[in-house]
């Protein structure tokens, strides 16, 4: 992806507009010019970022870019799995099978998935004709914990309360680190996707069986990612929009969407929720 900010850190978009480039060399470093986020834009891949900056929809005063952050790392610790905001989508889909790795290997084309990040994803707005943030799926499923900091400090939430905010949001967290165990039990898997290597998704389902019983994650259907507590007690799959209120964009219909999500449902539980 091409940087928009020149040597001295300065960036101009159609208007002539420039912007102030913060370039931290740590996490402390980002943490402490991020502050409380106040007219802060954070760019990870800037996959989403850069087309609204070419189109003239973003201005960004301050940019925390953060590809020095040395945020890019995959830790396990026993049987935790860290992974940086940083870390690109396509080291994810290239790493071990799971259900993180399977959503992973869907998200756009080689070359997107190669500069998008996990943080992008999961702070991904809502996009203009698709949504977006596959990811939110399986992380929700597989009990995803998130730590940023920001206004009020640092703090560790679970991953279906992160709120994706609007670029350059100044209520926005800077997420530094998603962890979650490592699954030992039953997992699936489901999307729906048009055959085009562009293409986004039109549901994603996500089911893990978990120490603490099963967890479904469902996203590509609305601005963000949802847990469907629902299923999770009745294991119906019709259940499944008690939760969940699908979109309607130029993917699919809010109508098809209901039908296709439900059908998702009942798949990922016949492969994992009677296990
Ligand atoms: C052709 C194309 C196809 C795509 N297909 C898909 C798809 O199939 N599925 C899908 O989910 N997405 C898709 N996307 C959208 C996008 O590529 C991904 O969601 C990607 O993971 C976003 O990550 P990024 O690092 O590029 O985000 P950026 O563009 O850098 O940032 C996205 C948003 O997240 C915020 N942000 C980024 N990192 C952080 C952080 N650490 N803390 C706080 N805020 C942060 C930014 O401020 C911004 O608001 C597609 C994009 C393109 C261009």
């Amino acid at each position: 992806m091409r940087n928009a900010f020149d040597a001295d850190g300065r960036a101009s978009d159609k208007s002539g507009m420039a912007a102030e480039a913060l370039v931290p060399s740590s996490a402390a470093e980002a943490v402490q010019l991020f502050g409380d986020g106040t007219d802060v834009t954070v760019f990870a891949g800037g996959t989403i970022l850069m087309p609204q900056i070419a189109a003239g929809r973003l201005k960004p005063k301050r940019a925390l870019l953060l590809h020095r952050s040395g945020l890019d790392e995959i830790r396990t610790d026993g049987n935790v799995v860290r992974i940086g905001a940083m870390v690109a989508v396509s080291a994810i889909a290239d790493g071990p099978d799971g259900p993180l790795a399977r959503f992973a290997r869907q998200v756009a084309d080689l070359e997107v998935r190669a500069a998008a990040t996990i943080g992008g994803n999961l702070c991904a707005p809502a996009g203009y004709e698709a949504q977006r943030g596959d990811l939110g799926a399986p992380l929700i499923a597989l009990g995803a914990r998130v730590r940023s900091d920001g206004k009020g400090g640092e703090r560790t939430e679970p991953g279906e309360e992160v709120r994706p905010g609007l670029p350059g949001d100044q209520a926005g967290r800077l997420v530094l680190e998603i962890e979650y165990d490592a699954p030992s039990g039953a997992w699936s898997a489901q999307t729906l996707r048009r055959r085009h290597a562009h293409s986004y998704a039109v549901a994603n389902v996500a089911i893990c069986s978990t120490a603490d019983g099963l967890r479904v994650g469902v996203s590509g259907v609305g601005p963000r990612a949802v847990r469907a507590r629902a299923v999770e007690q009745s294991r119906n799959a019709e259940d499944v929009l008690q939760d969940v209120d699908p979109v309607d964009d130029a993917v699919a219909s809010a109508a098809y969407r209901r039908k296709m999500l439900v059908l998702l449902v009942r798949r990922a539980l016949d492969e994992a929720g009677n296990a």
